[in-house]
């Protein structure tokens, strides 16, 4: 396996990793990948079943009950990941490149990246043997103590808008504190997991502790999460999916942490520093072609400075360069999938249907630098209102909602009005005023004066219909640990074995 340059004829054939092993489905089906800027086949990719995933599962079970894994002290699994980070720097340029292939983004946002995925392993890495337990006081004549031990098997499920990142974002933790993983990438995008299983391997893993199993969410997904040996799900990606999982989860009794959609506002007060928020708006929406789920895709902007700013705004967005991702000149690239092209360009029409004003874009992009690709214009609508379906429903592309306000209560109410928590961005000077908003904001993550921030040791996650759980940070780990309890007598003699004590 190894990048493929965009005019290789042949598609290149992928296999799973399974215990240790490079394998075909079980029923030899595969699969085609696309690129999105060309619109064409690029990989084939095996198509797992139920009994592929039963396989992987059986495998990391193995592995977390035997063999060297679970007896390896926690500075050497420490040591496993950092290593696996150096193998991701130096791979970094060549998985970019195939992420980039797969999901069409930026050349120049999946570089850095994957220049950044290393940290996640370094970082958790430190942690793996800084799990400690703590010696209790109870009023009982015992010594008492914690242990914080690992689950088992976690099933790892993302999507496709930053694959490897995601995925890093559950690997990390998992492995840290000693549970084995089978992880389903999303069927668009499953070639970068598997050139980081190969990285796995080299590290030094023992075989069955990562598995990567690819396949479609209804039968090799859906395998995953009821297989009765996996104990987590760890899981990215819509909200309804989200919802089914954790309900599917729920019949087995499974921990979950689900990180959802969102709807995220993108809030500008007449007091910011207008050049500044301007890049912000554009960042929250365009970068990444708004495939992320943090998204600003509600732009409230106070009415004092609505038209000015929308005038600078529509400016600035009409200069990005579109085009080819794999050129770091290229400022908006194509949406990811088919089906998600038709779902943006549908709701541009369900947008023109509620009565907004398109000012920018509004529909496919047929500039010849898109070439085949799935392109669609950058697109901004205003004379929204939060009670559109524009507004409220997730669109997961380069189109913004943009609802003017009056006051910051108005801001609040807004900005609150919507099932997601995701993240919400604030733009102004003032210091009170940020503080406060930050307070009131229903969402997971507040930026002020900035937009798209995230760090390994900063907790990311949703309120609301966008989420369960945190990942990143120091208690990023504790969703992939269990609590016991040991009791040590100290007591002089056995007390009465009928009293509960
Ligand atoms: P999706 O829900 O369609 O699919 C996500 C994953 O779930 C895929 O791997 C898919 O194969 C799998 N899946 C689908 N049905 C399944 C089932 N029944 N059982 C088990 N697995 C199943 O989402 P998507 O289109 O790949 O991604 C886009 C969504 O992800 C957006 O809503 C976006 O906001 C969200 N997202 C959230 C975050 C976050 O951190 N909060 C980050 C990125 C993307």
């Amino acid at each position: 396996m190894s990048s493929p340059a965009r005019d290789d004829a042949e598609l290149v054939t992928y296999q799973m990793h399974v215990d240790g092993k490079w394998v075909d489905a079980v029923s030899g089906e595969r699969f085609e990948s696309h690129d999105p800027f060309t619109a064409k086949p690029w990989s084939l990719v095996p198509r797992a079943g139920a009994e592929d995933v039963d396989r992987a599962v059986q495998a990391a079970q193995r592995a977390f009950t035997g063999g060297e894994w679970p007896r390896m002290h926690p500075s050497q699994r420490g040591a496993l990941l950092r290593r696996l980070g150096d193998l991701v720097a130096e791979n970094a340029e060549r998985l970019a490149h195939i992420e980039v292939r797969d999901n069409g983004k930026l050349i120049s946002e999946m570089a850095g990246q994957l220049r950044y995925i290393p940290q996640w392993y370094y970082y958790f890495g430190g942690l793996a043997d800084k799990i400690e337990g703590h010696v209790v006081t109870t009023d009982k004549a015992a010594f008492t103590f914690t242990r914080h031990e690992p689950l088992g098997v976690c099933a790892a499920i993302s999507a496709w808008n930053s694959p490897l990142l995601l995925a890093t974002w559950k690997l990390a933790p998992a492995l840290a504190a000693g549970n084995t993983v089978v992880l389903k990438p999303s069927e668009y995008t499953s070639a970068s997991a598997l050139e980081f299983a190969r990285l796995v391997e080299q590290a030094g893993f023992p075989p069955g502790v990562v598995n990567v199993v690819t396949g479609f969410g209804p039968e090799c997904g859906q395998a995953l999460v009821e297989h009765p040996l996996v104990r987590k799900v760890a899981f990215t990606g819509s909200d309804r999916t989200g919802e089914h999982i954790y309900a599917t989860a729920a019949r087995g009794l499974k921990r979950v942490s689900l990180e959802l959609g969102g709807k995220s506002p993108n809030i500008v007060f007449a007091d910011c520093n207008m050049d500044d928020a301007v890049k912000g708006a554009v960042s929250g929406i365009f970068a990444a072609t708004g495939q992320t789920c943090i998204a600003g895709s509600r732009l409230l902007v106070q009415r004092q400075i609505h038209d000015q700013f929308v005038e600078r705004l529509v400016a600035f967005a009409r200069s990005a360069r579109m085009g080819d991702p794999m050129s770091t000149e290229t400022q908006v690239g194509p949406v990811t999938n088919l089906p998600q092209y038709e779902k943006v360009l549908g709701y541009i029409d369900v947008a023109k249907g509620e009565g907004v004003q398109t000012v920018l874009g509004g529909g496919k992009a047929e500039r010849p630098e898109c070439g085949d690709g799935w392109f669609v214009e950058p697109t901004i609508f205003t004379g929204v209102r939060n009670s559109m379906r524009i507004a409220q429903e997730e669109v997961f592309g380069p189109v913004l909602s943009v609802i003017p306000f009056d006051d910051d209560e108005e801001a609040v109410a807004i900005g609150n009005d919507v099932a997601f928590g995701l993240a919400a961005g604030v733009w102004t000077q003032d210091i009170r005023r940020a503080l406060l908003m930050s307070e009131r904001l229903q969402a997971g993550t507040v930026w002020v004066n900035t937009y798209r921030a995230v760090s390994y040791q900063m907790p990311f996650g949703g309120f609301k219909r966008s989420g369960l759980g945190r990942e990143n940070g120091q208690d990023a780990i504790k969703e992939y640990l269990q609590t016991k309890s040991v009791w040590i007598s100290t007591a002089s003699e056995v007390p009465n074995p009928f009293v509960m004590r």
